[in-house]
C-alpha cells in the first residue's frame, strides 16, 4: 500500500469531473418547466435518501441545486482511464433518471413528451454551465504559480478538447470562451476565477490543495474526456518537480497578455486568428517531452492505467493534425472538427438549411437522453471510444478500486441494501439510522479500511 510520503515523493494524483447536465422537454402538449422536470428526474434520488444531493455506490456524487442543471461527480481515481469510466457512469445514471421521469411526464403531458438531457454548456437562453475538472495538486507549489503557468496552457488545449458551438456569427471550437470573459480577463492579474477561490482540499490541507478547473467544455469524445485530463496532469508533473528541485519548470514565459482576449481567439480558431496556440501547445509539448527523458521523472509509475508514452503521441499527432489544417482526420476524436465535419456535409446535402436546423442537430448531439447522432456515429465508427458499454455499465456499480471511493462506494451499497439512513461528504461517512456513527477518510489515496470504519461498516 503506498504510504503518505511516497504520495508527496511522487507524481501520483487525484482526479475528478464535475459534470453539469441542462434540461429541456419538447413535444409535450402543454409547456414544461425545465426546473420542475429536473425535480421528477430527481423523485427517486428523494424518496430514496430524503435529500437531492446524494452518494452512489460507486462512490460519486449525484445532486442537484435548485433550477435545472442536475449535476453529477464523478469518484476519486488515479488515472484519467477510470475518471473517464466514472463520467461515463454519470451520462447513464441521468439517462435512467430522465427515461423515468419521462414516462411519468408522459402520463401528463402527452406520449410525445421528450426529456433532453444535454452534456453541453450553454442552454437556449444563453446561459452557461459547467464542467470541472478537479486536480489534486502538492501544496509546495504556491497557488499563483500554478495558475499562472497553467493557464495558457488550459486556454489552448482547447484546440483539441473544445467541444465546437454554432452560432450566428459562425463555428466556434469551444462553447464556452464567449461566457468566460470575466472569469479569464481577471486572470491577467490573477487567475483565481479559472480555479475555485475556496480552499476545499478534501485532503490533508497541510501536503495538498484541489485545483478547480472551470474552464473547459463537457465532452463527448470519450478521447477528448481522457486527453484534457491526462494531458494537463503531465504540465502540472512539471510545475511540481520544478518546485521540488528548486528549478524553472520552462513555463515562465508562457503567460497570455490578455487571456481573455486569447480565449475568444481560440474558439474562433477556424478563422485563423490564433496561430499563437499551436506554437503555445508545442512549447507545453516539448517540455513535459524533456522532463520525461530525464530519470526523475519516475512518472510512468504514477498513472495506473494509462501510458504516458501513449498520451505523447496521441498530444503530439493532435497538434499535427492541427498544423496541416487537416481537421477531417481529427473527427473521430475531437468533438469540434465531429461537429464540423457533419455541418459541412450536411450544408452541401441541403444547402438551404436554416440555423435553428444545425442548432437542432447540434442539441441533438448532447442529448445524452434521447440523442441519436453521437450513438450513431460512434456505432459506424465514425467516433473512436476508449471504452466500450461494458466498462461503463460496470462503473455505474464499481468505484476506483484504488482510492478511499472504494470505501464510500461500499459503504453507500450497504446502507441501500440495508435500509440504513446516512450523509456523506467527500472526507467523511456519516450513519444516522439504526445508530449515529461517523468515519473520516482524509487520505484520498488510501482504499485501506480504518478501525473507524470497520466499526461503521459493524454497525449496518
Ligand atoms: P461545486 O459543485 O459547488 O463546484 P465542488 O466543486 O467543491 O462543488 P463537488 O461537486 O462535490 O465539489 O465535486 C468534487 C470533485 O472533486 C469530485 O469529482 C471528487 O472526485 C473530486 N475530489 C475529491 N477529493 C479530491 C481531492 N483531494 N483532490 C482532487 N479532487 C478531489
Ligand atoms: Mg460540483
Ligand atoms: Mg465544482
Amino acid at each position: 500500500e503506498p504510504v503518505p510520503q511516497a504520495e508527496m515523493d511522487g507524481f501520483c494524483r487525484i482526479f475528478g469531473v464535475e459534470t453539469e447536465y441542462g434540461v429541456a422537454v419538447t413535444g409535450a402538449d402543454s409547456p414544461v418547466d425545465a426546473g420542475q422536470v429536473a425535480m421528477t428526474m430527481f423523485q427517486p434520488v428523494v424518496s430514496r435518501s430524503r435529500s437531492t444531493n446524494t452518494y452512489l455506490p460507486n462512490g460519486s456524487r449525484l445532486y442537484l441545486d435548485v433550477g435545472s442543471h442536475p449535476e453529477y461527480a464523478t469518484a476519486e481515481a488515479r488515472d484519467p482511464m477510470d475518471a473517464l469510466a466514472q463520467d461515463l457512469a454519470g451520462e447513464r445514471v441521468m439517462r435512467g433518471l430522465a427515461r423515468k421521469a419521462q414516462d411519468a411526464l408522459r402520463a401528463a403531458a402527452g406520449e410525445h413528451a421528450v426529456i433532453h438531457v444535454f452534456k453541453n454548456n450553454v442552454d437556449s437562453a444563453g446561459h452557461a454551465f459547467g464542467c470541472h475538472e478537479n486536480y489534486l495538486v502538492r501544496r509546495f507549489v504556491p497557488l499563483e504559480t500554478i495558475e499562472r503557468q497553467l493557464l495558457p496552457f488550459l486556454i489552448t488545449r482547447q484546440l483539441y478538447t473544445g467541444a465546437g458551438r454554432v452560432t450566428e456569427e459562425g463555428f466556434q471550437i469551444t462553447q464556452r470562451a464567449d461566457f468566460l470573459d470575466e472569469a479569464v480577463s481577471s486572470a491577467t492579474t490573477r487567475s483565481r476565477p479559472m480555479v475555485n477561490t475556496r480552499d476545499e482540499p478534501h485532503a490533508d490541507p497541510d501536503s495538498f490543495r484541489r485545483l478547480h478547473v472551470i474552464i473547459g467544455d463537457s465532452n463527448r469524445s470519450q478521447w477528448a474526456t481522457w486527453m484534457k485530463l491526462a494531458t494537463t496532469h503531465l504540465v502540472l508533473c512539471v510545475i511540481e518537480e520544478a518546485f521540488r528541485c528548486g528549478k524553472p519548470s520552462g513555463f515562465e514565459d508562457c503567460a497570455l497578455d490578455d487571456p481573455a482576449a486569447a480565449n475568444r481567439a481560440v474558439s474562433r480558431f477556424l478563422t485563423g486568428e490564433a496561430g499563437f496556440a499551436l506554437s503555445l501547445q508545442r512549447h507545453y509539448y516539448t517540455v513535459v517531452e524533456r522532463f520525461l527523458a530525464k530519470p526523475s521523472a519516475h512518472n510512468n509509475l504514477s498513472l495506473t492505467a494509462t501510458n504516458v508514452m501513449q498520451i505523447m503521441t496521441q498530444w503530439k499527432l493532435a497538434l499535427d493534425e492541427l498544423e496541416a489544417g487537416h481537421y477531417d482526420a481529427l473527427a473521430d476524436r475531437v468533438d469540434w472538427a465531429a461537429k464540423r465535419r457533419l455541418f459541412a456535409a450536411l450544408h452541401k446535402r441541403r444547402p438551404d438549411i436554416s440555423f435553428a436546423q444545425v442548432e437542432q442537430l447540434e442539441l441533438d448531439y448532447h442529448d445524452i437522453a434521447n440523442g441519436r447522432l453521437y450513438a450513431s456515429l460512434s456505432s459506424r465508427g465514425q467516433l473512436h471510444e476508449l471504452l466500450d458499454d461494458v466498462a461503463a455499465e460496470r462503473a455505474m456499480a464499481t468505484p476506483p478500486s484504488d482510492t478511499r471511493a472504494a470505501l464510500r462506494g461500499r459503504f453507500v451499497k450497504q446502507a441501500l441494501d440495508a435500509g440504513a439512513q446516512f450523509s456523506a461528504d467527500w472526507t467523511h461517512l456519516t450513519l444516522t439510522v439504526p445508530e449515529r456513527r461517523e468515519a473520516v477518510l482524509l487520505d484520498p489515496f488510501s482504499n485501506e479500511p480504518t478501525a473507524e470504519y470497520e466499526r461503521l461498516m459493524e454497525s449496518l
